[in-house]
């Protein structure tokens, strides 16, 4: 079976600022959707901020396996309501990777329970993306490191809970590091943050980049979707006396 993937993106820099046109003439969203759309293995559609429900209507949440999240400068007009049904789609096994930016949304927030704060730079400086754990599924096939020769600077401290997996990190000209590539598992759902991806810069376009973000879809496909989440009060399985 495919791995259905919706690619959402807030869908505002594009529309608004020319430089970034330039580079993302179909989007963000778009960018990623015809890479992800090229695998046979995956079956992708697109959502964005301004659609009704944003483009997350419970039709397509039920049609999805995978979410991915590119958002900056409108995080607060996502709506809580669509927050809340997220969180609770992936702790009932929807994967959801969460790049660059989204670092802020609201829906990273949640699930990571902390500020999710970092140290920023935006001056195009370079940065070598280190592969941590080469055995991990989202680094296969990926080489020692990756260089990105424009990327705004994240660094450390990042705000986050102790990842379940660190499988990048990152170092910036300026001197700063930082955990690029997290993996937490959140109830039966498996979430990705991925630092890579400012919006003025070409970053959606490396096809090294676009292989881990693959990657990562597949591994945060999920293995089971559970309904709802709910305690039980079963009766016993051996008679006790
Ligand atoms: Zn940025």
């Amino acid at each position: 079976m495919k791995i259905r993937v919706t690619m959402w993106n807030e869908y505002r820099h594009e529309k608004k600022e020319e430089n970034v046109a330039a580079v993302y003439p179909e989007g963000i969203h778009g960018a990623i959707a015809d890479y992800l759309a090229a695998d046979s293995e995956c079956e992708v559609r697109t959502a964005t901020l301004d659609e009704p429900e944003h483009g997350l209507t419970d039709e397509i949440l039920d049609n999805t396996d995978v979410l991915i999240w590119w958002g900056h400068i409108a995080h607060s007009e996502v709506r809580d309501e669509i927050v809340e049904k997220l969180h609770k789609r992936v702790l009932c096994g929807m994967g959801l990777l969460v790049l660059h930016s989204g670092h802020h949304s609201k829906i990273f927030k949640r699930l990571m329970g902390t500020t999710c704060n970092l140290k920023w730079r935006e001056i195009g400086e370079k940065e070598r993306l280190w592969v941590i754990e080469p055995n991990h599924p989202i680094a296969e096939g990926i080489e020692e490191y990756v260089e990105l020769e424009h990327e705004e600077m994240y660094g450390e401290r990042f705000d986050i809970p102790a990842p379940d997996a660190l499988v990048f990190a990152g170092w910036f000209q300026g001197g700063e590091v930082f955990r690029s590539g997290c993996c937490f598992n959140r109830g039966y759902g498996k979430v990705f943050y991925f630092q890579p991806g400012h919006e003025t810069y070409p970053t959606y376009h490396n096809q090294v980049i676009l292989k881990i973000i693959k990657n990562a879809v597949r591994w945060a496909k999920p293995v089971k979707i559970v309904p709802i989440l709910a305690c039980s009060n079963p009766k016993s399985l051996e008679k006790l006396t």
